[in-house]
């Protein structure tokens, strides 16, 4: 029997959908090994965000509500949870493999002396987890041998789990945060404003390769707009300056499954496909009938993309009236 603490991962006071990717994982985790699972909510005035997770089905879901924990600072955030894992038993702790869980998870790891798994796709029959390795190109199965575990999930893996009724009560737990934030303060946060979706949750993206040249937001844009879509780059395009760096798809960027992935004048090297290969359908835009991106598309248009891309945005602006 296990108990499982799922780290919860809010914006600004919203819950992220990666929370609820990461809830699929814990469902699969304890309908194999049995037990149960709790949530963490850390940060301030985030008790909406407990509210909203009490009807997913956790036996507890624990709110540590304090000034301290506004920001998530790794090494803060890190001590709560671990405090909190132990102060509950939890034998694994579970989060999103986000900007924020590749920062905190490693942490909680090293305060509980556990071994860490990181970006599971896939619990095995043999109770491995799964994980990429290689940009994708290999996967690697690992077993932890340490009796806590820490794990973080790769999002797009896993759909979104469903509410189940009920409500799971919620907890306060004290914490000393200002003891752990005493050696690193919150300066600012320099955050990208877009009135686009985030593009790791987005359920449309459209995305711009080195093809595009100056042209990528003259092209992506308008098709984004129709679409209410989020804009993603490779690499390529990024580096070149046509794209901003947030917008990267990849190995070494973002890794995204929307159920609509456009690839324009994207070739398809194997590190941009290992951050968008598991979207439910791909549309690939490009002018070279024999790029490994065709290999992946469900959808494959051989055209020069700055014809067919406004032709297309234009269809489509048609259709919708
Ligand atoms: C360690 C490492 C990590 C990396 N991480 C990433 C990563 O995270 N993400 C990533 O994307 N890449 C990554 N790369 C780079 C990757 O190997 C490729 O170089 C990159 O993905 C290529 O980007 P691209 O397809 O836009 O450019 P290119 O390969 O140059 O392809 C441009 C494409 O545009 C098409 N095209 C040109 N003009 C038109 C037109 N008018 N209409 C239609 N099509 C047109 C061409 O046919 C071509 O297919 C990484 C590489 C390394 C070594």
């Amino acid at each position: 029997m296990s108990k499982v603490l799922i780290l919860a991962e809010h914006d600004k006071g919203a819950l992220k959908k990666v929370t609820l990717n990461t809830l699929a994982f814990a469902r699969q985790y304890v309908a194999k090994f049995g037990g149960s699972y709790d949530f963490a909510v850390l940060g301030h005035n985030v008790a909406g965000v407990a509210e909203a997770l009490r009807s997913y089905g956790a036996g507890v879901v624990h709110l540590v509500d304090h000034a301290d924990l506004a920001h998530p600072i790794a090494s803060a955030w890190a001590k709560v949870l671990a405090d909190l894992a132990k102060s509950i038993g939890a034998d694994i702790v579970v989060g999103p493999a986000s900007t924020t869980g590749k920062d905190v998870l490693p942490r909680v790891a090293v305060r509980l002396g556990a071994g860490m798994a990181s970006e599971i796709v896939s619990l095995t029959d043999g109770g491995a987890f799964r994980r990429p390795m290689w940009a994708g190109n290999l996967m690697g199965d690992v077993k932890i041998t340490t009796a806590n575990k820490v794990i973080s999930v790769r999002a797009s893996a896993f759909d979104a789990a469903e509410a189940t009724g009920g409500q799971s009560p919620v907890t306060a737990f004290a914490s000393d945060a200002g003891l752990a934030t005493a050696r690193v303060k919150f300066v600012s946060f320099d955050g990208v404003q877009s009135t686009r979706p985030d593009l790791t949750e987005a359920a449309v993206v459209v995305a711009g390769g080195r093809g595009l040249k100056d042209k990528f937001g003259a092209v992506t844009e308008p098709l984004a707009d129709v679409l209410g879509a989020a804009i993603g780059a490779s690499r390529a395009a990024v580096d070149d300056g046509f794209a901003p760096n947030d917008y990267q798809i990849g190995q070494t960027g973002k890794v995204v499954a929307p159920q609509l992935y456009f690839a324009i004048a994207i070739s398809g090297a194997v590190q941009h496909l290992a951050g968008m290969k598991n979207s439910k359908v791909i549309v690939a835009i490009n002018k070279n009938p024999d790029e490994p991106i065709f290999k992946v598309a469900d959808y494959g248009l051989v055209a020069d993309a700055f014809v067919a891309v406004p032709e297309l945005t234009a269809q489509i602006k048609t259709l919708r009236g």
